[in-house]
């Protein structure tokens, strides 16, 4: 049997599992602050424009009110200012949109402090217990913070000192972007940097080393902990704004029933 065809005959008998790893878009769903004097998003929301009434007496339709950093969302290299040459969200080669995945859990250590850091040595010794990070792939970093995103407050968790969300380091960061084989990093939380990162150096680093180099940042993802450690394979396509820094996309991961979690 072909590859293809054996690959759907698996989705069909269940024998491939798929998992969505996307929180559901509404008007409810959490969105980044920044504080004065950025600018800021919006939040999500459907605009109707008829629902089989004289407007359109068969149809239901909307416009829809959204940023491009809403929700589950894709960071494309455009987005930060080191990466201001590479592509935007329209480019991102279509075979990168489909990839392997290590799931790295940090539940416990996020738990005891909100303000976790992954740090290199981490990621080492995650691949002495599971082999190196995938090649091509995403490196996907549970933290718990899933259980927080039905409540904006609960999710940012902000003080007087701003937002306390777990992230990664500085040094991290810069080994992801320009040591690790992956294309990207994949995260619960509402960025792919720490809450606290705006008084890192340099600030907001994942952003910076990473789209400096040309990699990608998936936010807002749930679910993770039913992902094996590695043997997922996820499939994460934005939609292609031309000139876009981003977009809302959906997640899924395909993983094989009875393999080890
Ligand atoms: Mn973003």
């Amino acid at each position: 049997m072909s590859v293809l065809r054996s690959f759907a005959a698996s989705l069909r008998d269940g024998t491939i599992e798929v998992i969505d790893l996307t929180a559901p878009l509404s008007e409810k769903t959490p969105v980044l602050q920044l504080p004065e004097p950025f600018g800021n998003t919006i939040p999500f929301r459907l605009e109707e424009i008829s629902r089989y009434d004289d407007r359109g007496p068969g149809w239901y339709w909307n416009d829809i009110h959204t940023g491009e950093h809403t929700g589950t969302h894709f960071d494309a290299p455009i987005h930060w200012a080191t990466g201001r040459d590479g592509e935007d969200v329209s480019q991102v080669p279509v075979s990168s949109l489909i990839a392997p995945a290590a799931v790295l859990d940090f539940t416990a250590e996020a738990a005891a402090d909100p303000d976790f850091l992954l740090e290199i040595d981490h990621v080492k010794e995650w691949e002495r217990a599971n082999g190196p990070l995938p090649d091509g792939g995403w490196l996907l970093y549970r933290t718990g913070w899933d259980a927080r995103a039905g409540a904006q407050e609960t999710f940012l968790n902000a003080d007087e000192n701003g937002p306390h969300t777990p992230g990664i380091s500085v040094e991290c960061a810069r080994w992801l972007a320009e040591e690790a084989p992956v294309i990207g990093l994949g995260v619960e939380t509402v960025g792919t940097d720490a809450g606290a990162a705006h008084s890192f150096d340099p600030a907001f680093p994942c952003h910076a080393f990473m789209h400096g180099a040309g990699k990608y940042g998936l936010t807002m993802l749930r679910n993770l902990d039913r992902l094996p450690a590695t043997g997922a394979l996820v499939v994460a396509p934005p939609l292609p704004i031309v000139g876009g820094s981003g977009s809302p996309v959906r997640v899924l991961a395909l993983v094989e029933r009875g393999q080890p979690k």
